[in-house]
C-alpha cells in the first residue's frame, strides 16, 4: 500500500487575506498608497518582463524572505500571476501600489545555490528572473489540494465508439483501452491529457456522454525503497582506473569536471552506480541526468535497483506525485534523484555529486524559455556547489573535448568493451548502387540480405529511420507546386495512419489535396519515411514480429516501456525506430543494427550538422553486439565519401575531433566561439523586420568590438505558427563576453520594441 499524501500535512497552512474587504490589505488588484510603516518589496513576475515591481506587502502576512513565490493580481486585467520577492524592502512612494495576494511558500523554495543559479539562468540565457526562477518549480509543488486526484475508467465498448469523436477524444479512449488490457486501469486525468492534447473540459465531455467514467481517488505516492540489488559483477581494470580517479574527487569533494568518454557497452553505468553509493554513503545526495527516453530503458531499471532512496522524475509522475518527490528530495529523504534535464534543479540540501549521462544529447537544451542547457546548467550548479560532476558519453559533444584540451575538465577513459567484447563492425552501403531505379525502396539489398540471416537464426535487429511519416512531402510533379503549411513557411507531411496532412512545426492539420491547386494536375506523395519502411518491411518479412518506435506512435514513458520490455524479452524480432533507439539500448540478443539513412542528419542547415551525424551512428551502432553474439552494422547513405560518416565506421571519434575541430576553428565557430541568437516574431513582416532591425541598433552600442554581428536576416525558417521570424546571429570570442556586456541592459534595450523577441545563448538549432 503506498504511502497516502498526509504527508503535505506537516506543511502549515499558507497565510490567507482575512476575509471582510480590506482587513489590512486592499482588495485584489485594487491600488492603494501606502500607509507609514507598510512594508513594500519588488516583485518579479512570471513574465517576459525584465524589470521588477513594486508591491505592497500586506501587514497580515509573516515577513517576506527573498525567492519566496507569491501570487500577486498584475498587469490591466489584475491576472493573479506567480511572482518572486526579489528585493525586501523598497521605499514606499507617494504612489498607489496594488498588494500581494497570497503567498505560496511559508519558506522559500531555493537555497543560496539553487537562486544563484536562478540568478545565473537569467543573466546567461538572457531570460528576464521572473521566468527563470518559475521554470526551475514544478508548479504543483506546495499546492496543498494534491491529496486527491481525478482518475479515469473506460465505461464503454469499443464498438459503440461515436465515429464522430475528434482526434484527440479518440485518443483518450485509446489509452484507456490499452490500459485495460494491460491491467493499469484508471489512468489520471492528468496523464490522459498530457497523452492526447486533451483539455480537462473534453475529457469531461466524455464523461457526460457515459464514454468514460471519471471520479476523485487518494493520490497514490512513490514509495522510496532501501533495497538494494547485490554487485552483479566486479569492475574491469579499466572501470576500476576510472572509478579510482573519481573516488579521488568525490571525497573530500570540491568542484571537478570530469568527462568520462567510454565506448558504448564500455560499462560506464556501473561506473556511476559505484561512484553515487560512495556519495550517498557519507550522507549526501546525487542527482543522476539522462536524456528522457533512456527513463523508458531495461538499463535505467537495472540501475535504479542497484541504488537505494531513489526519486525518478520521470514525464509520466502527476503533479502530486511531483511535489511529494519534491518534498523528500528536500527534506533528505531521498537519496538519489534521477530525472531528465529538470532534474539539474532537484532541490538536494545536502548534493555530493552530478552525473550527466550522455552528455552530447540535444535534447539536453530547452526549446522553451528559459532556453537553458542541462549539463551546462549543471556544471554551473555543481561550481556554485562546490562538488565534482561527470560528464558521461560515448561520442562526446565537441565543447566538451575541447574544455578537455583547453585543461578545464579531466578526462577519463574507458576504451574497450566489457568482458573484450568486439566493437561492431560497420559497412557503409552506397544506397545508389543497390536500389532500383523507378522503384521506391528504402531497404536496399544488402540490408535485406543482413536482415533475413539474422531473423534466420533467431536473433533480433534495430533499425534507425532519421524521419517521421509515410509520405513526407505532397508535391506536383508538372508544375512543382509544393504543399506547404500556410501559417509556416514548412512542407506539410502527409501521415498514412491518420491520412491528414500535418505541419510539424505548429501541428495544423488537413486533408490530402485531391489535385495540384495551381495546374490540378495528380499530386505525388514522396520521402523517406518511418511508415513507408514499416510497410517495406512487412512485405519483405512477413513472418518477423515488427514494433516501430517514434512520437507518432507512443506517446507516454510507460508505451516505451512496453516495447522495450516485449523486445528485450525476445517477444519481437526487430525494432524500427528514430533516434530514440539509439540512445543507451542495451539488448543482448541485438546482432545487427541497420540505419536507414545516414544522411538526412547531414543536411539539416546546421554546422553541427556533420557532429551529430557522427554521435548518430556510433551511438546506435553500439547497440549491436553486446554480448557474446558478434554486431554488424549497416549504414546506408548516398554519401558514403562524407567524413563523419567514414570515422564513424572505424569508432574513431579522436579521428573525428582532429579533423571538425580545425574547420570549426577556422570558421570561428562553437566550441572556439560562443553564440548568442536573438528570434524576432511578429504576423507583419514588415513588423518583423522593422523590430528586428530596431533590436540590431539598440543592441550594437552594448557590444565589444570583438563581437561579430550578423543579421537581422530572415531566419533559415520564415514563419512558424502565423509569425514571420529574423534573427540576429553574435559571435562572441569567449563564453559570457556578450552576457556580460548586456547585464543590466536587457530591459532597455528590448523596451519600445514592438516585436515579440526570444534570445538563446549556446543554442543547438539555428532553425
Ligand atoms: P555503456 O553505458 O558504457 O554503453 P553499460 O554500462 O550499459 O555500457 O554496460 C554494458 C553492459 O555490460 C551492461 O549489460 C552491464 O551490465 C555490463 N557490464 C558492465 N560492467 C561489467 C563488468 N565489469 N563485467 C561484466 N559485465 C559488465
Ligand atoms: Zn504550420
Ligand atoms: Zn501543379
Amino acid at each position: 500500500m503506498p504511502a497516502v499524501a498526509k504527508l503535505f500535512e506537516d506543511q502549515p497552512d499558507a497565510p490567507k487575506a482575512p476575509r471582510g474587504g480590506n482587513g489590512g490589505g486592499a482588495p485584489d488588484g485594487k491600488a492603494v498608497v501606502p500607509a507609514p510603516g507598510d512594508r513594500v518589496v519588488g516583485l518579479a513576475v512570471n513574465a517576459n518582463l525584465w524589470r521588477s515591481f513594486d508591491y505592497l506587502w500586506p501587514a497580515w502576512l509573516p515577513a517576506p524572505a527573498l525567492g519566496q513565490r507569491v501570487r500577486a493580481a498584475f498587469g490591466r486585467g489584475n491576472r493573479k500571476t506567480l511572482a518572486f520577492v526579489v528585493d525586501l524592502a523598497r521605499r514606499p512612494g507617494t504612489h498607489e501600489l496594488k498588494a500581494v495576494s497570497e503567498v505560496l511558500d511559508p519558506q522559500p523554495q531555493f537555497d543560496d545555490v539553487l537562486w544563484r543559479l536562478g540568478q545565473w539562468i537569467s543573466g546567461y540565457y538572457l531570460t528576464p528572473p521572473g521566468m527563470s526562477l518559475a521554470a526551475m518549480i514544478p508548479s504543483a509543488v506546495g499546492r496543498h489540494a494534491a491529496r486527491c486526484e481525478a482518475v479515469a475508467y473506460l465505461s464503454s465498448h469499443h464498438a459503440d465508439w461515436p465515429a464522430t469523436l475528434g482526434a484527440r477524444q479518440k485518443r483518450v479512449l485509446d489509452e484507456l483501452y490499452e490500459a485495460r488490457k494491460q491491467g493499469v486501469e484508471p489512468v489520471s486525468v492528468e496523464a490522459l491529457m498530457r497523452a492526447s492534447g486533451c483539455s480537462r473540459d473534453s475529457i469531461q465531455r466524455l464523461a457526460r456522454r457515459k464514454l468514460i467514467r471519471v471520479e476523485n481517488r487518494p493520490v497514490e505516492l512513490p514509495e522510496l525503497t532501501d533495497a538494494v540489488e547485490a554487485d552483479p559483477f566486479e569492475l574491469n581494470a579499466d572501470q576500476q582506473a576510472a572509478l579510482s580517479a573519481l573516488s579521488a574527487k568525490l571525497d573530500p569533494g570540491g568542484f571537478s569536471v570530469t568527462l568520462l568518454h567510454g565506448v558504448t557497452g564500455s560499462g560506464k553505468t556501473e561506473v556511476y552506480v559505484r561512484a553515487i553509493r560512495q556519495v550517498i554513503a557519507t550522507g549526501r545526495q546525487a542527482i543522476l541526468m539522462v536524456p528522457e527516453i533512456a527513463l523508458a530503458t531495461q538499463t535505467l531499471q537495472r540501475l535504479l535497483r542497484r541504488l537505494p532512496r531513489v526519486a525518478v522524475l520521470h514525464s509520466g509522475l502527476s503533479d502530486a506525485q511531483r511535489a511529494f518527490y519534491y518534498q523528500q528530495i528536500r527534506d533528505g529523504a531521498a537519496a538519489v534523484v534521477v530525472g531528465p534535464r529538470s532534474a539539474v534543479f532537484a532541490p538536494t540540501r545536502k548534493l555530493g555529486l552530478i552525473i550527466v549521462d550522455e552528455e552530447h544529447e540535444s535534447s539536453y537544451k530547452q526549446d522553451t524559455a528559459p532556453p537553458y542547457h542541462g549539463r551546462d546548467t549543471a556544471v554551473k550548479r555543481a561550481q556554485l556547489a562546490d562538488v565534482p560532476i561527470i560528464l558521461g558519453s560515448a561520442t562526446p559533444s565537441l565543447e566538451s573535448m575541447h574544455n578537455v584540451e583547453a585543461g578545464r575538465y579531466d578526462l577519463l577513459s574507458l576504451p574497450i568493451r566489457v568482458k573484450g567484447l568486439p566493437m561492431p563492425k560497420l559497412q557503409i552501403v552506397h544506397l545508389r548502387k543497390e536500389l532500383t531505379p523507378g522503384k521506391v525502396e528504402l531497404i536496399g539489398a544488402t540490408l535485406t540480405h543482413r536482415l533475413a540471416e539474422v531473423l534466420g537464426r533467431g536473433e533480433q535487429a534495430i533499425l534507425l529511420m532519421n524521419r517521421r511519416g509515410y509520405a513526407s512531402y505532397v508535391f506536383c510533379p508538372s508544375c512543382k507546386w509544393m504543399y506547404e503549411c500556410e501559417h509556416c513557411s514548412r512542407p506539410m507531411i502527409f501521415h498514412q495512419a491518420t491520412h491528414m496532412c500535418m505541419c510539424h512545426y505548429c501541428q495544423a492539420s488537413s486533408a490530402l489535396p485531391e489535385h495540384c491547386p495551381a495546374c490540378s494536375g495528380k499530386l505525388l506523395l514522396f520521402g523517406l519515411g518511418i511508415q513507408r519502411t514499416e510497410a517495406e518491411l512487412v512485405r519483405k518479412f512477413p513472418q518477423a514480429k515488427l514494433a516501430r518506435v517514434d512520437s507518432d506512435t507512443m506517446s507516454t514513458p510507460g508505451q516505451f516501456r512496453k516495447v522495450f520490455d516485449a523486445f528485450g524479452a525476445g517477444e519481437l524480432d526487430i525494432l524500427l525506430g528514430t533516434q530514440m533507439v539509439g540512445k543507451g539500448l542495451d539488448f543482448p540478443r541485438v546482432s545487427l543494427v541497420g540505419i536507414i539513412s545516414a544522411d538526412t542528419s547531414l543536411i539539416i542547415p546546421d554546422f553541427r550538422a556533420s557532429e551529430r551525424t557522427f554521435q548518430l551512428i556510433v551511438q546506435v551502432a553500439g547497440r549491436a553486439g553486446r554480448a557474446e553474439m558478434p554486431g554488424q552494422v549497416v549504414v546506408q547513405t548516398l554519401h558514403g565519401d562524407e567524413p563523419a560518416i567514414q570515422f564513424a565506421t572505424t569508432h574513431d571519434y579522436k579521428g573525428f575531433a582532429a579533423w571538425e575541430l580545425p574547420l570549426r576553428k577556422d570558421a570561428g565557430l562553437p566550441p572556439y566561439a560562443r553564440l548568442v541568437r536573438f528570434i524576432i516574431r511578429h504576423e507583419k513582416v514588415d513588423r518583423a523586420s522593422a523590430a528586428a532591425a530596431a533590436l540590431a541598433a539598440a543592441l550594437r552600442p552594448c557590444l565589444p568590438p570583438e563581437v561579430v554581428f550578423w543579421g537581422p536576416d530572415p531566419a533559415a525558417i520564415k514563419r512558424i505558427r502565423n509569425k514571420f521570424r529574423f534573427q540576429i546571429l553574435l559571435i562572441a570570442p569567449k563564453p559570457g563576453v556578450i552576457q556580460a556586456a548586456l547585464a543590466g541592459r536587457m530591459e532597455r534595450i528590448v523596451h519600445d520594441i514592438p516585436a515579440e523577441i526570444l534570445a538563446d545563448a549556446d543554442p543547438v538549432s539555428l532553425a
